[in-house]
């Protein structure tokens, strides 16, 4: 290794370390479920995954990877476009398209894949994204790589500005709007319906990224295209197949026969990188059996959800308000969120504190994210801890 340039990146770390955002990995020694151990803290509640339905230790799951295993073997040793897709892969994209309403889709080994390769693909020269600026890093990036497009961002949220914008462009270019569909540090939805009607005004293509939606929003966690009753209205769809699915990893582009057919032909990690491995599409399709025939997953979410935001709040905890499964509590300075968060996990409860720069300095926060595998009692376990802590540290509000 080159010594001054690693002393460099040790000197980078260290200021890092002095400011607080330095990064430290634990280590799980049981699948993610509520209830893990955790090599650095011990046994420990998880209220901090992105396990909302609790398929990531589900037997049947487990079950779809192993058999994928046994019938195609570890790997495909190649990309999709030479011998990298199998018939497990036209299932799972079949299965994708119809449980989300579309005419096809594709997956890639994640979201983030799917999101930088779908977005430089068809935003090409003389063509327009109009992104909110909450959007998630593989969105950003997705764009930054659409080098020949016009890129512009619209405050988070602000429909007003996502017009204005539009309304700047020239009527004949191609027009993107892209989005979340939640929004993972605020936990609130896009304005979907606001969006799909501006698209239509403006002729614009509408593309949603609905990873913390998909298994969550909805009567049917069809996502948040289903919970405003969107069906048929939305162009574009991406997702993940590392939250609510099963957790693994994988994501996915539904959109018309037409889009999905351009991002085999042209899409960069389509070309050049390995398909999805089969184990993680055979888990997948297991984990949308779950979705489909277990309604019940998607209604408990929703009701842990509610009951805690509401048992937080009557804490006196200010949580921010929302349909979603992600429950933010602003509590000020980023080492303020870091030290609670520590002092959480010292009492066996893991959530994660974020703060700058991943969210503006001052609304440092406490991430809760729900999960239906949660039972009652580890609910009311994990609100002792937040009671204990939440005191101890004086961020209860007084009544
Ligand atoms: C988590 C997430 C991703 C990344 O998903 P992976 O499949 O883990 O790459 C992309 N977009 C959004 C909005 C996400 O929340």
């Amino acid at each position: 290794m080159n010594a001054g340039f690693d002393r460099m990146l040790g000197a980078e770390l260290q200021r890092l370390k002095d400011g607080g955002t330095y990064k430290r990995l634990r280590h799980l020694t049981t699948p993610m479920a509520p209830q893990v151990k955790m090599e650095e803290a011990g046994e420990v509640l998880v209220l901090s995954s992105n396990d909302y339905l609790g398929l990531a230790d589900d037997p049947q799951v487990i079950e779809g990877g192993v058999a994928a295993l046994r019938t195609y073997g570890a790997g495909t040793a190649s990309v999709r476009f030479i011998c990298g897709t199998f018939d497990i892969h036209r299932r799972l994209e079949r299965r994708l398209a119809a449980c989300f309403g579309f005419e096809a889709a594709l997956s890639y080994v994640s979201c983030w894949s799917a999101n930088t390769g779908l977005i430089p693909t068809l935003a090409v020269e003389g063509t327009a994204i109009v992104s909110d600026e909450l959007n998630h890093a593989s969105i950003i990036d997705g764009c930054r790589l659409a080098t020949q497009a016009k890129r512009l961002r619209y405050k988070h949220g602000d429909m007003a500005d996502l017009e204005a914008q539009l309304a700047g462009l020239p009527r004949e270019m191609t027009k993107f709007i892209v989005t979340d569909g939640v929004f993972s540090m605020e936990g609130d939805l896009a304005r979907l319906p606001e969006i799909a009607a501006l698209a239509q005004r403006y002729d614009a293509v509408s593309i949603v990224d609905d990873s913390h939606g998909t298994g969550v929003m909805g009567a049917t966690g069809r996502g948040t295209i289903e919970h405003y009753g969107l069906q048929g209205k939305i162009d574009i769809l991406t997702g993940t197949l590392g939250k609510a699915l099963g957790g693994a990893a994988g994501g996915f582009v539904c959109g018309s026969a037409n889009v999905v057919d351009m991002l085999i032909q042209r899409s960069r990690p389509q070309l050049f990188s390995n398909a999805l491995p089969c184990t993680v599409a055979g888990s997948a399709l297991a984990a949308l059996d779950q979705l489909e025939q277990r309604p019940e997953l998607v209604a408990r979410l929703r009701a842990n959800t509610q009951w805690f935001r509401e048992a937080l709040r009557r804490m006196g905890y200010r949580p921010l308000a929302g349909e979603a499964a992600i429950i933010p509590i602003i509590v000020g300075e980023t080492a303020f969120a870091i030290k609670m968060s520590e002092r959480l996990l010292e009492e066996g409860l893991f959530v994660t504190g974020f703060g700058y720069p991943v969210v503006p300095e001052g609304t440092a926060r406490i991430r809760v994210q729900m999960s239906a595998a949660l039972d009652r009692p580890q609910l009311e376990h994990a609100l002792a801890i937040f009671e204990r802590v939440g005191r101890e540290l004086g961020v209860l509000a007084t009544a």
